[in-house]
């Protein structure tokens, strides 16, 4: 008996059941049980809507590339936002992720760029500046057009230390270095902040 029994696969689950299983119990948020509950549902739903939902996977993952501008997630290069000429381009807002974008332009209470570091500064973790996407945002203040960077890194040890890094990487520039102000939960993502309450942090910035 080689097959392993883990608690997502019961004895008796069909292979590709199990699998299944598995590779849902992987994704974030997704415990054992909603593992199996959501197999158990694909396994009913017609086959052309699961078919739409795998091919919507694959398509994420083959058309979806990094805009070489602020790399953030995009079908095109550059990404509709720093092609839009309506937007504010004096101003860059940096963010940990591409999700970061979303929480914020829900709240409608910016109207300046981007720019996505991909991660934050964490000694604990070995991830240094050089691993992020901080090179590229010193490449985009050098043509003087911006002059103010914002640091929308989460309000937690590392968000505040990335922040700390780039008003001391930044400072030569010459760019006025903000941070979110206070009122973001400590040690929280800037995901689950309300609209209201990262509005009023965008409002309230300070500088580093
Ligand atoms: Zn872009």
């Amino acid at each position: 008996m080689n097959e392993q029994t883990s608690p997502s696969r019961p004895a008796g689950t069909a292979a590709p059941i199990a699998r299944l299983i598995e590779a849902l119990h992987r994704l974030p948020g997704i415990g054992p049980k909603s593992a199996q509950r959501l197999t158990y549902f694909l396994l009913r739903t017609p086959p052309a809507e699961a078919r739409a939902l795998a091919q919507a996977i694959i398509d994420v993952k083959e058309k979806i590339i990094f805009c070489s501008i602020c790399q953030n997630v995009t079908e095109k290069d550059p990404c509709d936002i720093c092609t839009d000429a309506q937007r504010d381009q004096s101003m860059i807002c940096v963010v940990e992720e591409p999700l970061d974008i979303l929480s914020i332009e829900r709240s409608r209470s910016f109207r300046g760029l981007y720019h996505v570091l991909h991660g934050v500064i964490s000694p604990m973790e070995g991830v240094g500046p050089e691993d992020l996407k901080f090179q590229e945002l010193i490449a985009r203040l050098r043509n003087g057009n911006v002059t103010e960077v914002i640091m929308a890194t989460n309000p937690n040890l590392e968000g505040e230390a990335t922040a700390m890094y780039a008003s001391r990487a930044l400072q030569s520039t010459g760019v006025r270095v903000t941070r979110l102000a206070r009122g973001l939960p400590t040690g929280s993502d800037l995901e689950y902040a309300d609209d209201q309450t990262l509005a009023r942090a965008l409002e309230h910035r300070q500088d580093v």
